[in-house]
């Protein structure tokens, strides 16, 4: 009997890359089962262990056998939870149908991309970015068109968008704080978005992933909170950094109810719905009292001007960003500037695990992305081990 010819994968997988940051996390994962020390910065996950209420909340909900399947876009107790949280903390006016519970962040930028955009439609992106949006925009066929961030900072966000603007252009993609950099856009350039969306009758994906770690000068500021962009913004919201529940998978987004019926249909489709018990865990979370966030930020901030402190005394140029889990520095001139070079050098000369700038596009290149959210002895060994490289190449010369 003839095997015959076996088809290929879908021909979208052409133009997808799969994460390189994965690839930095196996290089390391590699190092350590070889029994080596490594310093790691690569990650990107919150340094503490999921608070314990919430914990107790899953184990509540197993034990009472809340374990069966559930409304797919979400527990109604949730969806309330959720649709009173955006009220207070992002003024964002949505109704209980128009929060939808994904499975995390990224899952709810996957359906968002998938109910706005059709192959051929541009996506403006902000650069440096993080990097699966790239990916998922060609996932399905759109045309990622990158707008420096640096750039459009200088010059006005409206007149760069403007410039990067196409006849296909159908959504701008909307991050804030910013992984990479840790920087938070100003609500003032949150208008000029907005009236940019609104000359051209755009739509706006939101990713609010670290809405919530901000450390100091103005707070978040939600593009759906602004007059009128409700009606064309969908917030993507998660509980990952927040609450320290990156393995749980639970987010949620806000649809405009124009997209409401093809968002409901992708998640229906894709997930059938978040996992029951964890949605009465994210239940529990979201009733946090705000004192748990504070004492959260309080310890980012600590590790944040730590991390710094050591990056700069080892010959690293880097200023401590406003937000978020990561410090961006440029690579110090000993290092060369192609950032991908730089940290196999780190890791293999210092034991030090970063992620090259590249990554995140081409206003990455030239910057390595450290994590300050990780233990202290962390901070304190890698910085060690930074300095003792850095001494060593001084000597070399
Ligand atoms: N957006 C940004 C900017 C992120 O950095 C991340 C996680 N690193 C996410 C979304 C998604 O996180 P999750 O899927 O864990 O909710």
């Amino acid at each position: 009997m003839s095997r015959g010819a076996f088809p290929d994968p879908a021909s979208r997988f052409d133009s997808v890359g799969f994460s390189e940051i994965v690839q930095v996390r196996n290089r390391v994962l590699e190092r350590l089962e070889l029994g080596e020390t490594v310093w790691r910065f690569e990650g990107g996950e919150p340094y503490m262990p999921t608070p314990q209420p919430i914990k107790d909340a899953m184990t509540r909900a197993l034990a009472r056998n809340q374990t069966r399947y559930a409304p797919s876009s979400g527990i109604p107790e949730l969806r309330t939870a959720i649709v009173a949280k955006v009220a207070r903390r992002n003024g964002i006016p949505a109704d209980r149908e128009n929060a939808i519970v994904v499975n995390g962040g990224m899952h709810g930028l996957f359906a968002a991309f998938a109910t706005l955009v059709n192959p051929g439609d541009d996506v403006l992106v902000f650069s440096p970015y993080w990097t699966p949006i790239v990916d998922v925009v060609q996932f399905f066929g759109a045309r990622p068109v990158l707008v420096s961030t640096a750039a459009s900072r200088a010059e006005g966000l409206f007149r760069t968008l403007e410039k990067a603007l196409t006849p296909n252009t159908k959504v701008v993609y909307w991050n804030s704080p910013v992984n990479p950099t840790g920087e938070v856009f100003t609500r003032a350039e949150i208008e000029e978005v907005s009236r940019f969306v609104f000359e051209h009758g755009l739509a706006v994906i939101s990713d609010e992933a670290y809405e919530d770690l901000i450390y100091e000068g103005e707070g978040h500021v939600s593009p759906a909170s602004l007059p009128g962009m409700e009606e064309r913004t969908i917030s993507v919201f998660t509980l990952s950094k927040t609450f320290s529940m990156t393995g749980w998978r639970a987010g949620y987004v806000i649809v405009p109810e124009r997209y409401r019926s093809a968002m409901q249909t992708v998640v229906l489709y894709s997930i059938n719905g978040v996992s029951t018990p964890t949605q009465w865990a994210a239940l529990e979370a979201l009733s946090l009292p705000d004192e748990f966030l504070r004492e959260a930020r309080e310890g980012y901030r600590r590790r944040r001007d730590r991390l710094a402190a050591g990056l700069r005394a080892a010959g690293f140029d880097v200023s401590a960003p406003r937000a978020a889990l990561y410090l961006f520095p440029k690579i110090p001139a000993s290092l060369g500037s192609d950032s991908r070079a730089a940290a196999k050098t780190l890791l293999e000369g210092a034991r030090v695990a970063t992620v090259p700038g590249m990554v995140f596009g081409p206003e990455g290149e030239g910057h390595l992305r450290f994590s300050f959210s990780v233990a202290e002895e962390m901070i304190a060994g890698g910085v060690e081990a930074l300095a003792a490289f850095a001494g060593k190449e001084l000597q070399a010369r």
